[in-house]
């Protein structure tokens, strides 16, 4: 029997190394973001990556908020992460974290190097420790504050801690090597002085960690294995391996593994651009359905599975590139297909009357929610002689290989009756306000009588009982035509990112609760709206258009 072969990815590769190795004799992963935005659809990858691997190892995942920037922090992003997460379906258990509670030991690791020779308090100024740090192509400077001896070191961090100093004034440096050919390695900053309130100690610091001396202690002191990380650390990665083994604490200190980022075709991922939307009020908020924002994708209709599915399908590589916002849109399409009814909305309505059709009558026309999906049942819609049908599904003079409605042509209303086009009615400047049909008797449900076939299907809905509903159709924020940023870098904005309209619906659609999806046949997959909906007055977000060009890639 041929064995199923099983790609695996190169960070799957690396982890069953080390366990053949007995480097770990178990997996337990991390995510960590930095409380200072909303999560993104790059940080859905990160987080999926993370806890898949954990669940595919038997192993601990850990959230963590890297929490040790108090300048840019906020509770209302811890609340909405924690949210975004749960949402995705990573389940952290009992592992949360804040790397803020790890202060003081981090303090006392600071504390081991100075005593080994390791680190020493700067007094040298910003401007000057960068000018002695040298360039890509220039050696850096010895510090002069580095031959300082140990106890002045450990009097004047004592002094740094205590609040001697004022902003800028010390810094704790790590000694390494002034020559390193990796920049990073010439005497990294490990603590500054910040006389900042923290949303979590309070007034209790006013010195501060650095990322790169923070990270790798979070990482150990919690038991990470792998610590996965996008590819602009890499070049740091000298400096965490630094961390964990000089401060000497740890038996199996944890590894670093980068990938590339997801970047996305025209779409905006970075927490700062979407931050400047938001802020510059350009969106209405960060879930704005917009935006890739988790919560935005949220808002917008897109589910757990679908942004599961895409993160599987974008596969984890060490080498950046895009990739098409067309796949995402897949995804979703995919996923709701057979899960959700087909239901008739019209979105841009104009009057059909069937000349034939008795006045008073309503019919109750029994259509199936899902010709793919049986489990879904069916419902009854109201049929009148008055409806409702897209305005471009008629034209008076077609062109060609126009298949709709048109004088002297017949087509199926869809599940309901054959009708043939008599004639339309028009107002001073020429539009179309009415259109005359007369229909089949014979041919309810949509079926043809005789065996004679019609090319044009459409939707419609009966007039007197239709629901009026707010349509809300989006395009990408940023033009795709032009590219995602203008020449001074501002964004290349595309005004007709949203655009509002009032649709007329089948009656049941009206007792839509928020955030319930549905397909409108041939208008796409619909959301409700889960903040601007109300009770009977549904309002629905486009998440998708039916059709695509996409094709998965190979
Ligand atoms: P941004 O670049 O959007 O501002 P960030 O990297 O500053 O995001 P963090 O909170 O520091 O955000 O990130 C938390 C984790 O998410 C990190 O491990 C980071 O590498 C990962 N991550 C961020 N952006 C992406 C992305 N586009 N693709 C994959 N992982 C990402
Ligand atoms: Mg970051």
């Amino acid at each position: 029997m041929a064995e199923e072969i099983i790609s695996r990815n190169f960070i799957e590769n690396e982890i069953d190394k080390d366990l053949a190795e007995g480097v770990y004799d178990h997996v337990c992963t991390r995510f960590p973001p930095e409380p200072n935005g909303y999560l993104h659809i790059g940080h859905a990858k990160s987080i999926l990556l993370n806890y898949g691997l954990s669940k595919e190892y038997n192993g601990e995942f850990h959230m963590r908020f890297d929490d040790t920037n108090p300048t840019k922090e906020k509770t209302e992003f811890v609340d909405s992460i924690k949210a975004d997460i749960e949402w995705l379906g990573a389940d952290w258990g009992e592992h949360l974290y804040f790397a803020s509670d790890y202060f003081d030991r981090m303090y006392e690791v600071a504390l081991v190097l100075i005593k080994k020779g390791k680190a020493y308090v700067s007094d040298l100024s910003p401007e000057q420790i960068r000018e002695y740090r040298g360039t890509l192509t220039e050696p850096g400077k010895e510090d002069p504050n580095a031959s300082k001896s140990v106890e002045e070191n450990l009097a004047e961090f004592e002094d740094m801690k205590n609040g001697k100093y004022e902003d800028g004034q010390r810094v704790l440096r790590a000694r390494i090597d002034m020559k390193s050919p990796n920049i990073n390695m010439r005497d990294p900053i490990l603590y500054r002085v910040a006389h900042l309130t923290h949303h979590n100690t309070g007034d209790k610091w006013c010195i501060y960690p650095m990322y790169d001396f923070a990270h790798p202690l979070e990482d150990a002191f919690e038991g990470i294995t792998h610590s996965i990380c996008t590819l602009e650390f890499e070049d740091h990665r000298p400096l965490y391996d630094w961390v964990v083994r000089e401060c000497g604490m740890f038996e199996n200190p944890p590894r670093q593994i980068e990938f590339a980022k997801l970047y996305l075709t025209n779409v905006v991922t970075g927490k700062r651009y979407i931050k400047k939307l938001v802020e510059e009020g350009i969106v209405d908020g960060w879930d704005d359905p917009r935006l890739v924002s988790i919560a935005g994708l949220k808002r917008r209709g897109y589910t757990p599975e679908s942004i599961q599915k895409f993160v599987e399908l974008c596969g984890v590589s060490k080498a950046n590139s895009s990739t098409d916002y067309a796949m995402l849109e897949y995804c979703i399409r995919e996923d709701l297909k057979t899960r959700v009814s087909r239901m008739m909305a019209v979105l841009d309505p104009v009057e059909l009357v069937i000349d034939n059709y008795p006045d008073d009558k309503t019919e109750m026309l029994e259509v199936p929610n899902n010709l793919e999906n049986e489990a879904l049942g069916s419902r009854e819609v109201p049929f009148s002689k008055h409806l409702f049908i897209e305005r471009d599904d008629f034209m008076e003079e077609p062109v060609k290989k126009y298949f709709r409605m048109f004088p002297g042509n017949e087509v199926r209303l869809m599940n309901a009756y054959f009708v043939t086009c008599t004639s339309c009615e028009k107002d001073e400047n020429g539009n179309v306000t009415r259109i005359h049909c007369t229909y089949d008797p014979e041919s309810r449900g949509g079926n043809s009588p005789d065996g004679r076939k019609v090319k044009g299907t459409i939707h419609w809905v009966s007039a007197e009982t239709a629901g009026d509903v707010t349509v809300r159709l989006y395009e990408n924020i940023v033009d795709e035509e032009k590219g995602v940023y203008n020449e001074d870098g501002s964004l290349n904005l595309n005004p007709d990112s949203l655009k509002v309209c009032s649709a007329k619906v089948e009656p049941s659609l009206l007792e839509a609760k928020p955030l319930s999806s549905y397909q409108f046949v041939r208008n796409g997959f619909f959301t409700t709206d889960m903040h601007d909906s109300k009770e009977g007055v549904p309002v629905f977000n486009r998440i998708v258009s039916l059709k695509s060009s996409f094709k998965l890639p190979k």
